[in-house]
Order: structure tokens, then sequence, then C-alpha cells
């Protein structure tokens, strides 16, 4: 029988792409819930399912911010059953923190923290019983790595990533895997809501050097990672996928492997020097956020190559 699959936020990006993908799986392996925040913006997800729409994809209401939205939604599906629960919806917020109010924040936090905790609260119990299911998060390389200006939405997908890794020790007694995608750039509506929200943001509330750096070295930095490193929704649809359909899928899977090395700098070194070193040089000694140029890929294999170093003198091989 096809497994039941329900992701949230479905009306644009990668929700979209992910609703799309399984719902036109050619082996039918998917019965996919497309859920959204808000109907009204149904048309492109139903465009973009085509013959699937009614078949192998439903559009169902839900809010992850609405405990009861979530809660008619689930029981509204026969038995409650859902094999693979994708939490996808999430919102960016980008900018000096002195910029951002304290209620902007706790919005981050609702969707993309609370988001995902109220979801797994509602489905975890039946996965339990029946001892099987899945738990996707899409989470981001941000929940892995702190980047200069994500200061808050970096905080809501490390939570993300702590709650999911503290619970999947116990689902795993249940046999309930815990999935964590942790794209880097995705093309998406994503970074040009988070772009149109900077450009109407108040800089009197910082210093003009702090506004300076984020309105003319980020901003312009980000937008050229976007467009050089940036994958599509469908790469990270294609990606889930594989992982879904996997036997027994790990816990952590980055979909782009020029984020790795990056990744990789914290764990190297326990005191977080190597990384708040190389990332501090990029960002005000190359003027790149990631490694968009040569000079930034050089400095992290020197980095790399002084860890092993370290390493073999610490005696470890
Ligand atoms: P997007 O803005 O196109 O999609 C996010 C979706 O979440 C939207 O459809 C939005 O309506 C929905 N949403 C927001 N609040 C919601 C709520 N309360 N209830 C239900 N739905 C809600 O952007 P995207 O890039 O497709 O983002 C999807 C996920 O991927 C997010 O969790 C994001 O953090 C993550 N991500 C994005 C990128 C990127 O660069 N675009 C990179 C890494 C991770």
């Amino acid at each position: 029988a096809p497994k039941t699959v329900l992701v949230t936020g479905c009306s644009s990006g990668i929700g979209l792409a992910l609703a799309v993908r399984l719902a036109q799986d050619k082996q039918r392996r998917f019965r996919v819930i497309a859920t959204m925040r808000n109907l009204a913006k149904k048309e492109a997800l139903e465009a973009a399912a085509g013959p699937a729409l009614h078949r192998t994809l439903e559009i169902k209401q839900l809010d992850v911010c609405d405990e009861k939205s979530i809660r008619a939604c689930v029981n509204s599906l026969p038995n409650r059953h859902i094999d693979i629960l994708i939490n996808n919806a999430g919102v960016g917020l980008i900018g000096p923190i002195e910029c951002q109010s304290i209620e902007e924040m706790k919005a981050v936090m609702e969707t993309n923290f609370f988001g995902v905790v109220r979801m797994i609260k509602e489905v975890l119990p039946d996965m339990k019983r029946r001892r099987s299911g899945h738990i996707v998060v899409i989470s981001s390389v941000m929940g892995l790595q702190g980047i200069v200006f994500n200061d808050i939405y970096t905080a809501s997908k490390f939570a993300v990533e702590g709650f999911c890794e503290s619970l999947i020790i116990q689902t795993l007694k249940f046999n309930v895997f815990v999935i964590m995608i942790e794209p880097g750039p995705v093309v998406t509506e994503f970074e040009m809501k988070a772009y149109e929200d900077a450009e109407k943001a108040d800089y009197s509330q910082t210093d003009p050097e702090t506004a300076d750096i984020f309105t003319n070295l980020y901003l312009k930095n980000s937008k050229a990672i976007f467009s050089s490193l940036g994958q599509t929704p469908e790469d990270i649809a294609e990606h889930t996928l594989r992982i879904i359909t996997a036997a027994k899928p790990a816990f952590r899977h980055q979909t782009n492997a020029v984020y790795t090395p990056m990744m990789a700098l914290k764990h190297a070194d326990p005191t977080g020097a190597l990384m708040t070193d190389t990332f501090y040089k990029m960002v005000f000694k190359y003027e790149t956020l990631l490694h968009v140029s040569l000079k930034a890929i050089r400095l992290i294999r020197w980095q790399a190559q002084k860890m092993r170093q370290g390493v073999k003198m610490l005696g470890f091989r």
C-alpha cells in the first residue's frame, strides 16, 4: 500500500516541489497530504500537481502555529494514519538584531521551532503505537553553524536540531526515524521575502557601521551566493525522496557538498577558535560570506591542514 506522507507549508518552494515529486512518483509509493496555512494560495500547487491532484495528492489546511488546525487535519485522515511527516513550513529573518523586535523574533521561533514541536507531538504517539514512522525536518546548514546576520533564524534551526537530536534516541526504540535535511541556499520565495523585509527595515536602530556591513557587505554577497551556489527546490525534493526510501536513514543529511567542510570546522575544534577565525576572515578580510571566492577556499584548506597537524600532535592516529 502507498505510504501516507503529510507535508507542511506546500503553497510554495521546497514544500510544493516535495509534495509534487512524491505524488508523481512513477512507482506510486506515496499518498500525499499537502498542507498549507492559507488555502487561497493553492493554485500553484494544483497546477504543478497536474493529474496527481485528487489521486495521489490531496490539499488540506494546516497552520503549524495553530494546534486546533493541526488536530483537525490529522483527525480528518483515516485512523489518523501518517507514515511520513515532513516538517517543511518555515520563515526567515535577517538583519542586525537591534532592528528586530522581540515579537518578530518570537514569530520565527513559533513557526520554525514550536511549529515542528506541535506537529511531532500530534503524530508521535500514533507512530510509536504502530512502531513505524519517519519524521523529516527541513532544517538548514544554519541548524549546524551560525551565519552572520541570521542570528534568530539560526537560533530557531539550532533549537529544532537540539530537540530532534534528543528525541531520536527515544523514537528509535519504537522504530521511528527522525531525519534532518540541511540544505544550503535554495532559490525560493524564502530568500526574496527576507530581502524585501530587509529593504523595508529601519536601520536607524543600529549604528551606521553595522547598517553598512549588513546592507553593502551581507546583502550583496548573499544574493551572489544564491545565484552561484543555490540549489532548486526540486533538488531538495529529490534528495528527500532518496532518504525517506532508504532502509535505515541516517539522522543528518546535508544536500549541498560545498558547505560540508565549513560545517566541519566547528566539530574539528571544540574551542570554536577555528570556526570564528575562519568566518571572521571570510567576512571582514575577504568580504565573502561562504566560499564564493578562491581565497576563502584556500583559507579553509589551510585551516583544515593546521587542524590535521594539531590532531597528529595530540597523538590521535
Ligand atoms: P518558502 O517561503 O517558499 O516556503 C515556506 C512555506 O512555509 C511557505 O509556503 C509558507 O507559507 C509556509 N509557512 C510559513 N508559516 C507557516 C505556518 N504557520 N503554517 C504553515 N505553513 C507556513 O521557502 P522555502 O525555501 O521553500 O522554505 C521551506 C523550508 O526550507 C523552511 O523551513 C526553510 O527554513 C528551509 N530552508 C530554506 C532554505 C532556502 O535557502 N530557501 C535553505 C535551507 C532551509
